[in-house]
């Protein structure tokens, strides 16, 4: 009987995630809490856990495509090296495969040395500990080229969960979590219906800074628009000093479409920032920071152009280091306010 090769793949992962050269695994399917106004990655799809067994079974269906494919590459003299040729002729004994969201990520996952993995979806740690724990060794036993393992996960949920779970789940290979802060406004947090307070958000960046996690927090200038501005800008920084995190990641506030505040904004009922206002919030929200985190701009939100036409800030992954670059950030910031920007 042919052979069949069925795994999942989600959507998303964040940019900073090895661009296309990372494994993406999917353990969970859309996100458990799916009510912030702002958001349309998950809209009107449901909830799922998977099963470990069904996941490992994603993973295991993987690795037999890599190793049919070595094998392959191994008879064509290649090394087994993961190749343009090795793929083309195993693509063309399955040619099912073509049309698989995730055959292309795989293949460039194993081209580019099979280094880095993001597990899917919105929220891998509301998975009972002992079944993460299971597909993270199955994971890292099966592919032993693996350097880093990173998740999304909602402070809520971390916040949750104990100390001893979350350092369990660390210790099992989840190196780095990706978490969405947006604002460390009650009020704000409140009206966006983000289902996690400001203590929420402290709490859950402590406990996985404290395991031993990579934490690197999302937060949206411009989220609140001119009325709420203030107040976005010192408590966001506010309770990032509390946290400090390893990364601290911009993603300026846009409407999508499918989204509530979408709906507002085409009815004139959003107050919007412009470019100038949102780079003020951004440099009160800077200069009240008191950590050691790198800063980063590595989205296309963050458009904002220097008096020479180029972009103002630098949207590399690693951002600008604190406290080392926060002068020189707070003065590229300056030379856009006093710009066009
Ligand atoms: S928790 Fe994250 S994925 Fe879920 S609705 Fe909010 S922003 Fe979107």
């Amino acid at each position: 009987m042919k052979k069949k090769y069925e795994f999942e793949t989600g959507m998303y992962r964040p940019p900073s995630e090895g661009g296309s050269a990372s494994l993406l695994v999917r353990l969970t399917r859309n996100c458990p809490w799916n009510h912030c106004t702002f958001c349309a990655m998950y809209k009107s799809q449901k909830f799922e856990l998977r099963s470990p067994m069904d996941i490992i079974q994603d993973i295991n269906v993987m690795n037999d495509i890599y190793l049919q494919v070595k094998k392959i590459s191994v008879n064509m003299g290649e090394n087994g090296k993961i190749t343009a040729p090795s793929i083309g002729e195993f693509l063309q004994k399955t040619p099912e495969l073509y049309f698989h969201p995730g055959i292309s990520m795989l293949f460039n996952w194993l081209a580019a040395g099979g280094k880095t993995v993001f597990l899917q979806d919105a929220d891998s740690l509301i998975m009972k500990t002992d079944h993460l724990v299971q597909v993270l060794n199955h994971l890292k036993t099966v592919f032993s080229t693996i350097e880093r393992i990173t998740s999304y996960s909602r402070s809520r949920t971390i916040a949750r969960k104990p100390v001893f779970d979350l350092e369990k789940i660390q210790r099992a290979g989840l190196d780095r979590l990706h978490i969405g802060l947006e604002t460390g406004d009650a009020a704000l947090l409140k009206k966006i219906k983000k289902g996690a307070t400001a203590e929420d958000h402290i709490k859950a960046g402590q406990k996985a800074m404290k395991a031993g996690f990579q934490v690197s927090e999302y937060w949206m200038p411009g989220l609140g628009g001119n009325s709420m501005s203030r107040d976005h800008a010192v408590n966001t920084a506010r309770v990032l000093n509390q946290i400090n995190p390893d990364y601290i990641r911009s993603r300026p506030f846009t409407p999508r479409p499918g989204t509530s505040l979408y709906e507002n904004a085409s009815k004139n009922e959003l107050e919007r920032m412009t470019p100038k206002e949102q780079l003020l919030e951004i440099k009160q929200m800077i200069t009240a920071l008191d950590v050691t985190s790198r800063i980063c701009f590595d989205h296309a939100g963050n458009y904002w152009r220097a008096p020479n036409g180029r972009l103002l800030l630098n949207q590399g992954y690693e951002g600008y280091k604190l406290p080392e670059e926060k002068e020189r950030l707070l003065a590229i910031i300056e030379t856009g306010i006093a710009g066009d920007a």
